[in-house]
């Protein structure tokens, strides 16, 4: 296990080989595009976390949640303090049913029962249609299949105004599902959109 320490991207969380201080961004963020604020992962996802991480996804290893969401509140201490909303991250319907959880909303909710400062709001996001599997897909790819395909909940929306939003997934690759999720709750009136994964992929 490689559990991620300083230095890192100040923005999306990237481990730094090499520190370059305080407030440091790695070259993709410097770029500008993102909408999320900040993002903190808890391992970097290599062989060994891996297996941890699917056994969560496909697995029935829930088990595991409670300690996964302690490293992630110990990951992201300071914006979990907040009066925050928590969020996790959709699955579309259809992948519900083959799996039958959520992996993103079990990690959520176990947040929510360390963190009751936090309102946690299962169905914020909604997947408005079934997208191709990311995995073999290149960043440029990633953000063409997931288009338009999240939305905030309609009968939510007023909850958003004026709010700060921790969005949680299980694993982060090339930061394109945060960015779509990101820009759905900006454009409905959050006032700043962070993230907070298990695993964070460092080679796309
Ligand atoms: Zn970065």
């Amino acid at each position: 296990m490689q559990f991620i320490t300083a230095p890192f991207c100040s923005q999306c969380g990237l481990p730094l080989e090499i520190d370059l201080g305080e407030g440091a961004i790695c070259g993709d963020c410097a770029t500008g595009q993102n909408h999320f604020s900040r993002i903190q992962s808890v391992f970097v996802y290599n062989d060994t976390s891996k297996d941890l991480v699917l056994k969560l996804k496909h697995g029935d290893a829930h088990y595991g949640a409670p300690t996964y969401a302690q490293w992630m509140v110990q990951a992201q201490n300071d914006l979990l303090d907040s009066d925050s909303l928590l969020v996790p991250v959709p699955l579309h319907w259809t992948r519900l049913f083959c799996r039958c959880y959520n992996q993103s909303q079990i990690l959520a909710k176990e947040i929510s029962a360390l963190r009751p400062n936090l309102q946690y709001i299962p169905d914020m996001l909604q997947r408005t249609r079934a997208t191709a599997r990311q995995g073999q897909l290149s960043k440029d790819q990633r953000y063409q299949n997931l288009k338009g395909s999240i939305k905030v909940h309609p009968r939510k929306k007023t909850l958003i105004k004026g709010k700060r939003i921790v969005l949680i997934d299980d694993v982060m690759t090339s930061g394109a599902t945060m960015n779509v999720c990101a820009k759905a709750l900006l454009k409905a009136g959050a006032t700043d959109v962070n993230g907070l994964t298990l695993g964070r992929v460092t080679r796309t």
